[in-house]
């Protein structure tokens, strides 16, 4: 944890003035200041609600909402009314899990795997209670769903598969276009969390393979509080019942005054990433490899998590041998990195778990990451503080 030195002022300080750098990007992002720029005018001075069909106000806020929905499934490569938008990837996913479990009717079976975000796991164990059936779906050692586990598990009927598009904690990419050909074959619409995707893994290599995926802004330089849902309409055709019911915002699929400042910095930050995403990938493989061999010299007992190259550039984690995250924390403060996911912060990691490492093990569990709002020196000035702050030396 950070010395009471290193809270609020001073860290903001210690950024601004170029000696601390914040490398949590995988927990969350700060807002680009072009996307905070294209949202700005849509808090006060135009701030109808859009649902308004009675005045210029709510014309204007329903041209920016559509406006945004039109961008983003141009991105996509979808047509508009196949998305929905909500608070953020959390509820994305529990649309998409109990959206389509739901129309299925009662007892519909659910196939995922273990190393889903806890809003993805959260929502199985509430349809297990439910009376529906749920297929946990083994993994291998870096956490990647194996194609033919699949292809077992689709032998009887399911009403969805739900298998994340690259994991928060270690990185992996699951195997995608093969989980996709096999639902495909079988008819079982396909699901991806997809939150750790924009402006990492372009959003062509992942839309064609998957009937639903979820995304969120603030892992991508949006901001907090609004994602969506893309729930294709043809080719499969995804039935979902909706979970928050209400007015007949977004087709009735989601009820509730669509967030309008928010769903275009959405909107902004996607379009952002997708066009950056060749360059901020090679610029994050390079930061990474540095620190990896950084990490490597210091700690030659290093465990590194998930898979060596399918995986999110610019993402490592790995098991301490010798000390725990929190001392390595303390050695290098001015570097913002965690163990695991922040959702889960204090818990041991449920992905370490189900990867067989022990909840000793997990708690010397650390991830940091690259992200674009580091300039080119910065990897040098983040190598140079690990080099300092793991100083090879055994802190247990
Ligand atoms: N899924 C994954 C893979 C994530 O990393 C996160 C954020 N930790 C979420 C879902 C939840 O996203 P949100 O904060 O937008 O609800």
């Amino acid at each position: 944890m950070l010395s009471k030195a290193m809270t609020g002022r001073t860290v903001h300080n210690r950024i601004v003035r170029g000696r601390a750098w914040y490398l949590d990007v995988h927990a969350t992002t700060p807002v680009a200041e072009e996307v905070l720029a294209a949202m700005w005018p849509w808090f006060s001075e135009r701030f109808g609600n859009p649902a308004s069909a009675g005045h210029a106000w709510g014309w204007e806020a329903r041209g920016a909402l559509e406006g945004a929905r039109d961008q983003l499934a141009g991105l996509l490569g979808i047509e508009p009314g196949e998305l929905v938008f909500t608070s953020g990837a959390t509820e994305a996913n529990h649309l998409a899990l109990m959206g389509v479990l739901e129309a299925a009717g009662a007892g519909s079976r659910l196939v995922c795997q273990p190393t889903e975000h806890a809003s993805v796991l959260e929502v199985a164990r509430r349809w297990g209670r439910q009376g529906g059936r749920v297929t946990l779906l083994p993994v291998d050692g870096d956490g990647m769903v194996p194609p033919e586990a699949l292809e077992d598990a689709l032998r009887e009927p399911a009403a969805l598969v739900s298998v994340m598009a690259a994991n928060n904690e270690i990185g992996t990419l699951q195997p995608l276009p093969e989980l996709g050909a096999l639902c495909r074959a079988a008819g079982v619409p396909l699901h991806a969390d997809g939150a750790q995707v924009p402006g990492r893994v372009p959003l062509g290599q992942v839309v064609p393979h998957v009937a639903l995926l979820s995304l969120s802004a603030h892992k991508a330089y949006g901001p907090k509080g609004v994602g969506l849902l893309m729930a294709r309409r043809r080719s499969p055709r995804v039935r979902l019942e909706p979970q928050v019911p209400g007015g007949g915002q977004e087709g009735r699929r989601r009820g509730g005054t669509v967030p309008v400042p928010l769903v275009v910095g959405l909107a902004a930050a996607l379009a952002r990433a997708e066009a950056s995403v060749a360059a901020w990938s090679e610029r994050a493989r390079d930061a990474a490899a540095g620190w990896r061999r950084v990490v490597d010299d210091a700690l030659p007992d290093v465990r590194w998590l998930g898979h060596a190259e399918r995986r999110l550039p610019g993402h490592l984690a790995f098991v301490l041998p010798d000390r725990t995250a929190t001392d390595m924390m303390r050695a290098c403060p001015e570097l913002g990195f965690s163990s695991g996911a922040a959702c889960q912060s204090g818990a041991p990691s449920h992905v370490l778990l189900a990867l067989g490492f022990t909840a000793a093990e997990a708690g010397r569990m650390v991830r940091l990451g690259w992200g674009p709002h580091l300039d080119e020196k910065d990897p040098g000035h983040v190598a140079g503080v690990l080099e300092r702050g793991l100083g090879g030396r055994s802190l247990a």
